[in-house]
């Protein structure tokens, strides 16, 4: 990295610096703008012009390593496979995990989660709650998107049951279901309403 000191006058009184950025952004607004009226009268096809993917209507395909939203993953028997431990919570950076324990019915289970909610507002998708789980009970796969329309802080709050019925909706459905989910839910958005859970 250079030292404020190794820099040139001209870099020095930035003005040099402003003007060659606005060159190189004016630069590529004229060339997309010409290059795309040309598109539309069947012209220059062979040169791409940049676009903007109009996301989520649009959007491109996933990296197999790309790390989606949470969910959680489900016995054989449907229940919800986390155990309450906390040590999802307790790795997580953010704190955004909020767990209420219980006592299971069942004597074999210790324990399970009362309430398991995910501020995903403060969540920055690290994945440190996926390494910490002992029982693979929280994932983040790449076909999990994370919801993209809100008014309000209590829609981006994943609870046990949204953060379930993904585990449900890709074993049933398939992946390709999550996404289409979460892209009517994003064209029903209407501002003062709650919206329905993707
Ligand atoms: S991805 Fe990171 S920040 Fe988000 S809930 Fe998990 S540990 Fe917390
Ligand atoms: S998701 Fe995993 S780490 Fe978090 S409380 Fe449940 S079992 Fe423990």
């Amino acid at each position: 990295m250079r030292r404020p000191e190794d820099l040139s006058f001209s870099e020095r009184i930035y003005v040099t610096e402003v003007i060659r950025g606005l060159l190189v952004t004016g630069g590529r607004f004229w060339r997309n703008l010409f290059l795309h009226i040309a598109h539309a009268f069947g012209l220059a096809k062979r040169t791409s012009a940049s676009v903007t993917i109009q996301y989520p209507e649009q959007y491109l395909s996933y990296g197999p390593d790309y790390r989606g939203s949470h969910r959680l993953t489900l016995k054989d028997d449907d229940s919800v496979r986390c155990t309450a431990c906390f040590l999802c919570a307790t790795a997580c950076p953010a704190r955004c995990i909020n767990i209420e324990a219980g006592e299971h019915p069942d004597n074999t289970v210790e324990k399970f989660p009362l309430r398991y909610e995910i501020d995903t507002l403060r969540c920055i998708y690290c994945g440190m709650c996926v390494e910490a789980c002992p029982c693979d009970a929280i994932r983040m796969d790449t076909s999990v998107h994370p919801r993209v329309a809100g008014y309000s802080r209590a829609d981006f709050i994943e609870d046990k049951s949204v953060l379930m019925d993904r585990s449900r909706v890709m074993r049933d459905q398939g992946e390709g279901k999550l996404m289409e989910q979460m892209i009517d839910s994003y064209k029903r958005a209407k501002p003062g309403e709650a919206i329905a859970d993707s």
